[in-house]
């Protein structure tokens, strides 16, 4: 392994700014992709100090853009980072940085929800699930079109330990839109507790460490954006499938005003609706006046927990799906007209 790579005392060269990179390759944000970029090196450090030491660290970027958090990423002493970005504009802008960085930079020009990175980084960094986290780190400012459906890929990847999570509890530190931040920080009772919350609580530590407002970003987006760190726990709070959680949580929240029974009655079939789920409510031992909002990670152990026993009983219970019933019934009644 290089001296360098072992120091972690890098420093990338005097660079133009990246207002210059952006003038010089002419890369004006693209409206439909949501591109919104960080030109201030003090916030992009300050966001990259908040993933934690990333001293000879293995980082994987997603959305390089035009290369502001990359710079302070490979100012922090990282062995090697990987950066994922899909717009081929941006390349060479980042082969400038490359240049600049020998040996440290590595550019795909990709897609992240497809991108597999899980064998990107060297064997030897694989730790068991059970020690600390291993020095393999994701950090992105994504639009959040992408943000969202990413995160819930990588909390599924948590739950089989496979994707980045091969490598052990890889901690990510990303930015959302401040609303979906708050979502998936949000405490029991609080307005904003949300299936995100429960998604990601039950598998990860979850923390909303930075909130960055929009002037900060050109183009101003419209709303203010939250950086979360996530730390993937030894055991997750909820020992059932991703999918089956899934399920229960996305029932749960289904009527989010309402008691909680209402939502959850939609698990089961019209015909035995009462009945299974005031049964699910009972080996639950759960209040079925709570509203969804109000229902805490052990609330949702146990109603996954009897869920899974519930679904255990009846092999054909996990397949119900109300949507389809409601379908059949109002085909019925347009074949009765
Ligand atoms: N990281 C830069 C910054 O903070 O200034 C750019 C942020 S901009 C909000 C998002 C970046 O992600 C853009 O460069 C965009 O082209 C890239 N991007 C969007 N969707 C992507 C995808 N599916 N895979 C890889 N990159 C993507």
């Amino acid at each position: 392994m290089a001296a360098s790579r072992t120091l972690g005392t890098f420093r990338l060269p005097p660079l133009p700014t990246i207002r210059e990179i952006i003038k010089l390759f002419r890369l004006q944000a693209v409206k439909q992709l949501s591109q919104n970029f960080l030109l201030d090196l003090r916030l992009t450090d300050k966001i990259v100090r908040k993933a934690g030491s990333l001293t000879n660290a293995y980082v994987y970027e997603v959305g390089p853009g035009p290369g502001g958090i990359t710079r302070s990423i490979l100012n922090a002493g990282v062995a090697e980072l990987l950066v994922v970005e899909k717009d081929v504009r941006f390349i060479p802008g980042l082969q400038m940085l490359s240049d600049a960085a020998p040996g440290k930079l590595r550019i795909v020009h990709g897609d992240v929800l497809t991108f597999k990175i899980e064998n990107a980084f060297p064997e030897s960094l694989k730790r068991q699930w059970e020690d600390d986290p291993p020095n393999v780190h994701i950090i992105g400012n994504l639009p959040f079109s992408v943000s969202t459906p990413l995160i819930i890929k990588w909390l599924e990847n948590v739950s089989h330990r496979n994707g980045p999570f091969a490598y052990g509890r890889t901690q990510m530190t990303l930015t959302f839109q401040k609303e979906v931040a708050e979502r998936l920080t949000a405490s029991t009772g609080s307005k904003q507790r949300s299936r995100l919350s429960i998604m990601a609580q039950y598998l990860c530590d979850v923390q909303h460490i930075l909130t960055i407002p929009g002037q900060a970003f050109i183009p101003k987006p419209e709303v203010d954006s939250g950086v979360v760190h996530f730390t993937p726990l030894t055991r997750p709070r909820i020992e059932q499938p991703f999918r089956l959680v899934e399920r229960v949580v996305q029932n749960a929240f289904q009527f989010r005003r309402k008691y909680c029974h209402r939502g959850l009655g939609m698990l089961f079939p019209e015909a035995q609706r009462l009945e299974s789920t005031g049964k699910l409510l009972k080996l639950a031992d759960v209040d079925p006046t709570l509203r969804p909002t109000q229902l805490s990670v052990l609330h949702f152990k146990s109603l996954c927990d009897a869920y899974r026993k519930m679904c255990d009983e009846d092999p054909h219970l996990f397949a119900y799906n109300f949507r389809e019933e409601l379908k059949q019934g109002d085909d019925k009644e347009s074949y009765r007209l």
